[in-house]
């Protein structure tokens, strides 16, 4: 390929997960390689190693038979080369959307604004007025009020169900009942899906299944392996991973992404080029990042859990965890998010939190710099009381979300800021 040609079509990366040969990612090879090579063309303009910001919101056409054949492509339902406007698709764009395909062994990826706009979105286009859908109950906050209050103004009926019930959540399959909903790890206690269990059941019912393993990330878990439909993902986390940039991503086959990709440009819920280079360099490093947050978290929770100032700890690479073995069977590794509960009043667990010196007060999680929260304070403040209790959040109760630091720093500042109260 030319560098000097500087068009859409030479910069143009797969559209469809499918690398270009030159840097397919072939899939023996280990998902950390994966991501700093796959979904890349590895000739670009300018022989640019990186991949371009291609900071443009409209795509020109050499003349009237090229913008004749473009549209002709289109009719008959096949991906262009090319892009025409940027709601409809952006090459900085693409070639996230391709490596997060191949990090997940998937067909299709599609890039959205947030990770609740993925959320949204997919159950805005799975979902019609007449459906009912079923959710395992500790999911995003936003994703429960979504679902319970949002789409019931659009005639779609919602049940949660306890997480890990799963004689609930068939005995509440309906005639009409279209998909199952659920998170794993959960926030904040780190529940993990049995998944023969779950894709047994809603195979039997002829349910879709849709998982957000935000918690996860492709490198601990390949939910779409374990036959699940649709996996969704808040970029914002782990993916991109320097707490800068938002964005989210919904991924499958082409049978299921279809009609998201082109709903799409209808609903605007695009990425930015730019935030899509910072997600881009985000994931190069994705491999070393899982491996150090996977080390920190389980470090972490073994320190915590022998404390004895601590009363409990929840994290699934732990054997008291209630979903051990099924994390243990599903997963590489179990992050870096370790929620436990302080053995003390409200004030002496404020006080360990604010004796901390490397990890700051804050919300979110997956990031490069450790990030801690009362949870009582932080997203679930606006709940009352009661509320509160039925989801098990205390006022002891803390979430550390490990990030990249060296294990040793981050145990003996727990150390210290645990023998201040
Ligand atoms: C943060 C998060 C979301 C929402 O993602 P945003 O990028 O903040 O919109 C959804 N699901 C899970 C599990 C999350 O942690």
């Amino acid at each position: 390929m030319s560098s000097q040609s500087f068009n859409a079509r030479a910069e143009q990366p797969p559209l469809n997960g499918q690398a270009a040969p030159e840097a397919q990612a072939r899939p023996s090879l280990p998902g950390s390689t994966q991501s700093v090579h796959a979904g890349e063309r590895r000739f670009r303009a300018h022989d640019s190693l990186t991949v371009p910001i291609v900071q443009t919101a409209v795509y020109t056409f050499d003349d009237t038979a090229a913008l004749a054949g473009y549209y002709e492509e289109r009719m008959f339902w096949e991906e262009p080369e090319r892009e025409e406007y940027g709601r409809y698709g952006n090459p900085t764009v693409r070639a996230v959307e391709a490596k997060l395909a191949v990090l997940e062994g998937a067909q299709e990826a599609m890039l959205v604004s947030s990770g609740m706009a993925a959320v949204t979105a997919t159950l805005l286009l799975m979902l019609a007025s007449g459906d009912h859908m079923i959710l395992a109950d500790q999911c995003y906050h936003a994703t429960l009020t979504f679902c319970e209050k949002v789409l019931k103004r659009y005639g779609v009926e919602c049940t949660a169900v306890p997480c890990g019930d799963y004689a609930a959540l068939e005995a509440a399959i309906r005639p009409n009942t279209k998909l199952i909903y659920a998170e794993s790890p959960t926030n904040p206690f780190m529940r993990c899906l049995d998944y023969p269990r779950l894709v047994d059941i809603a195979r039997r019912h002829q349910l879709k299944t849709v998982v957000d393993t935000t918690f996860a990330t492709p490198l601990n878990l390949r939910a779409l392996n374990l036959g699940v439909d649709v996996v969704i993902h808040s970029v914002t986390k782990y993916l991109a991973g320097h707490n800068d940039v938002m964005a989210g991503a919904v991924v499958g086959s082409y049978e299921m992404l279809t009609p998201l990709r082109q709903a799409q440009g209808m609903l605007g819920c695009i990425v930015d080029p730019h935030a899509a280079y910072l997600i881009l360099r985000g994931l190069k490093t994705l491999g070393l990042r899982m491996e150090r947050h996977n080390a920190n978290g389980l470090a972490v929770a073994r320190f915590l859990e022998e404390h004895p100032k601590v009363r409990r700890v929840w994290y699934p690479g732990l054997a008291s965890h209630p979903d051990h073995a099924v994390a243990t069977a599903s997963m590489a590794g179990f992050s870096g998010v370790v929620t436990f509960e302080i053995d003390g009043d409200r004030e002496q667990t404020y006080q360990f939190i604010d004796a901390l010196r490397i990890p700051t007060v804050g919300p979110s999680l997956g990031g490069v710099e450790s990030l801690i929260s009362p949870l009582a304070l932080m997203g679930y403040a606006d709940l009352p009381q009661e509320e509160r209790d039925a989801l098990g959040i205390s006022d002891q109760l803390v979430r550390l979300c490990t990030g990249i630091e060296e294990t040793g720093d981050l145990l003996a500042d727990l150390s210290q800021a645990l023998a201040q109260i």
